[in-house]
């Protein structure tokens, strides 16, 4: 049996590049190649939908892609084939209905914010804004902006995955990093799930980004001298999570249209989230903000029966010495005043629980081991 394949424009959905791929139509989905015959993804045809676009294009994507990633097909005949193997294509206009009563009610939810920040300004609708944001769509935001983030932050050549842990040599250090994640996220007992990952980056420095996506660089790694003190960074990082700030800064950053053009599913180019990525990188969080995840930090520690000072510490042994760093860690002048703040809530160390066996934290210093930065 031959299968039927035919020729696509393919948007990724975070970038606005077009890709000229090959499409098959095998039995189970319909399978998008690239030009040198690699697989990019394989849409099922029963979650195949419709796209609005001019007359002469057939413009499909799928429900639910996290990326809003869309064909367009120019070849008519080929095109009725793939109308054909979906079942859903909407013939009956039902979905297409449904998405334009969404589009009114987002169009109106809109039209009110706009008004709202014209009167307060865009910082105050987006605190607002940042709390009642539903965790689908925060999710949604986050899985955008994540594929962002790493797209800008792996400097490094295509030949070394981005992520640690994944050598042979770096196995032992991403078991012991597990470890450790799982005792924090349920010490934190959040309700955004955790995606923690360390990253082949010389900075000292952690980041959290909307929808729970934790990124932890190697020159972090490098610089805790115990475990205490890698678990207190990225507990401090999930209190950014818990506070839902990644959310509220996409927010600010990128603005409004940002929130609504992705609501309305018109995540068009992705120059948005682009900006969204760079407001994440870029912009440093207030004093109250990175107090609020300094105590939530502190929390988090004092619940395992660790050491809850360790933030500070580190904090106070690393400030100046970063020259370059994203900002949002070392804010150099704020880290003796941020030590005092939390050794204020934060008793000395009583009893010194092991978060991880001396072998298990030897091996997470190595987990980035088995390629040079
Ligand atoms: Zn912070």
């Amino acid at each position: 049996m031959t299968i039927p394949t035919g020729n696509a424009l393919y948007f990724d959905g975070v970038t606005s590049a077009r890709h000229k791929v090959t499409v098959e139509l095998a039995p189970h989905a319909l399978v998008i190649r690239a030009a040198d015959g690699s697989m990019i993804e394989e849409w099922p045809y029963p979650r195949l939908k419709h796209l609005s676009a001019p007359d002469h294009v057939f413009r499909i994507g799928l429900r639910r892609h996290p990326l809003l990633a869309r064909l367009e097909i120019g070849d008519t005949a080929f095109a009725h084939e793939i109308d054909l193997l979906a079942p859903d294509i909407d013939r009956t206009g039902a979905s297409a209905r449904r998405d334009r009563r969404q589009a009114i009610v987002w169009a109106c939810l809109a039209a009110v914010a706009l008004v709202l920040s014209a009167i307060y300004g865009v910082p105050h609708i987006a605190d607002r804004l940042g709390p009642v944001v539903p965790r689908g769509f925060e999710q949604r935001v986050g899985v955008a902006t994540n594929a962002q983030v790493r797209a800008m932050l792996d400097k490094g050549p295509a030949s070394r995955p981005f992520e640690c842990g994944v050598a042979d040599v770096e196995k032992a250090g991403q078991a012991a990093l597990n470890k450790l994640i799982a005792q924090l996220e349920a010490a934190a007992d959040i309700r955004t799930p955790l995606t923690v990952a360390v990253v082949r980056r010389a900075e000292a420095n952690a980041i959290a980004l909307p929808g729970g996506y934790v990124y932890v660089f190697q020159g972090l790694i490098d610089k805790a001298d115990n475990v205490d003190e890698l678990a207190a960074v990225i507990a401090h990082e999930i209190g950014h999570v818990a506070n839902r700030d990644g959310m509220r800064a996409v927010l600010q950053g990128a603005g409004l249209s940002f929130l609504f053009g992705m609501m309305l599913g018109d995540f068009v180019g992705g120059g948005a989230v682009v900006l969204a990525a760079k407001t994440i990188l870029q912009s440093a969080y207030s004093r109250d903000v990175e107090s609020a995840a300094d105590r939530f930090g502190v929390r988090v520690m004092l619940t395992l029966g660790a050491d809850a000072r360790a933030l500070g510490r580190f904090l106070e042994r690393i400030a100046g010495k970063a020259p370059e760093s994203f900002g949002v860690l070392l804010e150099h002048p704020a880290a003796k005043e941020r030590a005092a703040a939390i050794n204020a809530i934060a008793p000395p160390q009583s009893r010194g629980v092991r978060l991880l066996e001396p072998a298990e934290w030897a091996a997470l210093k190595r987990i980035c081991a088995g390629y040079r930065t």
